[in-house]
């Protein structure tokens, strides 16, 4: 590396940008595992080479082998984690991240685990060489609570990447594709979902708004597979509307109602565009679920993105019924937290109406955060009151 350039790296973050190397040494391709050192020669770090702005994504600080153990005592770290956290042993939660990229040593690596199912995404070509010799590892560690491994990739590895983009079931055959989160059933789709079937991520969100909802008109924008919108109705809500310009998430949204809840259930899924429908609707929801795709996902396009929130949030600032409340995130990696809240408060003071914070959300700890790494910290939320 350059001169001055290995500091952030000195500092464990686990990105070698193209523009910091002084120069290279042997022959090697993309998703081959390279060496970086100073520009005094001394060692930093062993990563998965990538052609592209972040041309290295280090995964060890420390000079060893990396073979079949390596990955094996990661893995079990993973899982440790996870069990600390109660996911494994529970009856009445079986999906979690099992790995979180970074935030467990593994950039470029996503493990999904829905009640049997392992589903990887490989976000760089190291990884997804990786995945096979992976899933003999997690035969291992997960034992018979395994019993199918499924390669989502195609989607997530980098454009311009020069594999074969395969895609479906590396070993077994899942039996099922029912969840249970916090005792309540959901049906994940993780070979036609959205990133690998399920937003895993907004999990204790979930469970914030079942408190909430007792009695509430509930409106779930950006709603994808009803996962708030069940939550709401487990707390006990009057009514419930989940809308999501997709018509698949939409249909499997009244599925998971129906798989929870009898048919007195006062719920409508409906596929439209969530600032159209919330433009023309009245004021009569009481709680409301602001869940948006990332607007932004590179710097220069954030000026625009942060318009885009702050619309949408003064949109339902405007139209919540007096003492309403609303759940707003930002799964932005690019919108920092300070910035998040800067927008809510914009959006709040063009309505003119009274606004106050009830609480803050993350995302929940098997998405955890390398704290050398802080672009991993990307969900983030508000729990506003409307008075
Ligand atoms: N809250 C969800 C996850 C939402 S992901 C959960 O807990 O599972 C964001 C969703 O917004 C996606 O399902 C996508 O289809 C939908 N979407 C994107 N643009 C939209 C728009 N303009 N109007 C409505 N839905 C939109």
């Amino acid at each position: 590396m350059k001169s001055g350039k290995d500091q952030s790296l000195m500092r464990y973050h686990p990105w070698v940008f193209s523009g910091a190397i002084k120069k290279t040494k042997g022959h090697f391709q993309e998703g081959d595992v390279v060496r970086v050192y100073n520009n005094k020669d001394e060692f930093l770090g062993l990563g998965h080479y990538q052609p592209g702005t972040i041309a290295v994504r280090v995964f060890s600080f420390t000079d060893q082998a990396v073979d079949e153990a390596y990955w094996r005592r990661k893995i079990s770290r993973a899982l440790d984690l996870r069990k600390r956290l109660g996911l494994w042993y529970q009856n009445h939660t079986n999906v979690f991240r099992l790995v979180n990229a970074e935030g467990d040593g593994m950039p470029g690596l996503i493990i999904d685990y829905y009640n049997g199912t392992a589903v990887m995404q490989a976000h760089s070509v190291g990884m997804y060489r990786l995945l096979r010799p992976l899933v003999d590892i997690l035969q291992e560690v997960l034992g018979e609570r395994l019993e199918a491994v499924y390669n989502k990739s195609a989607a997530s590895l980098p454009h311009k990447a020069e594999v074969e983009r395969d895609e479906g079931y590396l070993w077994g055959q899942a039996s099922q594709d029912k969840v249970s989160e916090n005792g309540l059933s959901f049906r994940v789709n993780w070979e036609e979902g959205q990133k690998t079937g399920f937003y895993v991520d907004q999990r204790d969100n979930r469970q914030l708004v079942r408190n909430y909802a007792r009695n509430a008109d509930v409106l779930n924008l950006f709603g994808y597979t009803g996962g708030f919108s069940v939550y709401a109705a487990a707390g006990g809500c009057k009514s419930v509307v989940s809308v999501d310009s997709s018509k698949k998430a939409t249909e499997l949204a009244d599925q998971n109602m129906k798989l929870n809840f009898d048919e007195s259930l006062n719920h409508a899924a409906t596929a439209r565009d969530a600032f159209e429908y919330l433009r023309e609707s009245d004021d009569r929801f009481d709680l409301m679920i602001l869940d948006p795709p990332a607007f932004a996902k590179h710097y220069n396009v954030l000026p625009n993105a942060i318009q885009g929130y702050k619309k949408l949030n003064r949109l339902a600032i405007q139209k919540i019924r007096s003492g309403g409340i609303l759940f707003t995130f930002s799964c932005s990696q690019v919108m920092s937290r300070e910035n998040f809240r800067k927008m809510a408060f914009t959006a709040s003071a063009n309505t003119g109406r009274k606004v106050r914070i009830l609480g803050q959300m993350n995302q929940p700890p098997d998405h955890p955060v390398n704290i050398y790494h802080p672009e991993g910290e990307y969900l983030k939320g508000l729990i506003l009151q409307v008075i």
